[in-house]
């Protein structure tokens, strides 16, 4: 698996700090799992991270030395050149039809087969985790060929492609593929006919459906 859309930088020097709400890591986690390219950047941010440790001063943190030096650390993380794939272990996640990504056993189980699929509106079903904090984990099956109705979000949303594959105006999302998207993204994701698309989001902030959609759905899912 060779992914073509990545962890943002700020997401993963967010990661590599433990800064990220509970249920994005978990969808970063996910997406490292089968990102070489993402994993180097995280240990690359966890070095750039503990040299910050040691040089900081004991008595009064600057917060635009602190501003300056994220920045630094963004600007490497954009100049570093990709490292090359390395390939997956055997029995890697995607390679096993059934076994859902290790960081989603707790939430989900183990098996694609054993998931109890809600329905969501036409074409959509989803799961969403139990006791998750303050946002915001789902597993969405959305089935070929199907339009999501276009909404944004009050803050992160990170969605991992398991199976299938969608596009919107950002571009084609496959399996390994993440999308890192910010609150001023409005988008609406179409799927690709033939084969349903399974990924998993997580949320830090509520989804903002416009018109109809959202007056019958936020309701009921407390998305
Ligand atoms: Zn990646």
């Amino acid at each position: 698996m060779n992914p073509h859309h990545h962890l943002d930088p700020s997401t993963v020097v967010s990661y590599a700090a433990g800064a990220l709400a509970v249920e994005v890591a978990i969808v970063a986690a996910t997406h490292l799992e089968t990102c070489a390219h993402c994993r180097a950047r995280v240990d690359e941010a966890e070095r750039f991270g503990g040299q910050l440790v040691e040089q900081q001063q004991p008595v009064v943190a600057d917060p635009a030395r602190q501003a300056s030096l994220r920045a630094s650390i963004l600007d490497r993380l954009d100049e570093a050149p990709a490292p090359a794939s390395a390939p997956l272990p055997r029995g890697a996640p995607y390679e096993d039809d059934d076994r859902l990504p290790a960081p989603l056993h707790p939430y989900f189980g183990a098996s694609y087969r054993a998931l109890k699929w809600r329905w969501m509106a036409p074409g959509v079903h989803c799961i969403r985790a139990p006791n998750t904090k303050a946002g915001t984990l789902l597993l969405l099956k959305i089935g070929p060929g199907r339009s999501m109705p276009v909404h944004s979000h009050g803050g992160t949303e990170l969605t991992q492609i398991l199976r299938g594959a969608y596009h919107d105006a950002l571009g084609h999302f496959a399996p390994g593929d993440v999308a890192d998207l910010d609150s001023d993204v409005e988008h609406q994701p179409v799927t690709v006919p033939g084969t349903a698309c399974i990924c998993v989001s997580a949320l830090d902030a509520p989804l903002r459906f416009p018109g109809w959609f959202a007056r019958k759905l936020q309701p009921l899912f407390k998305l």
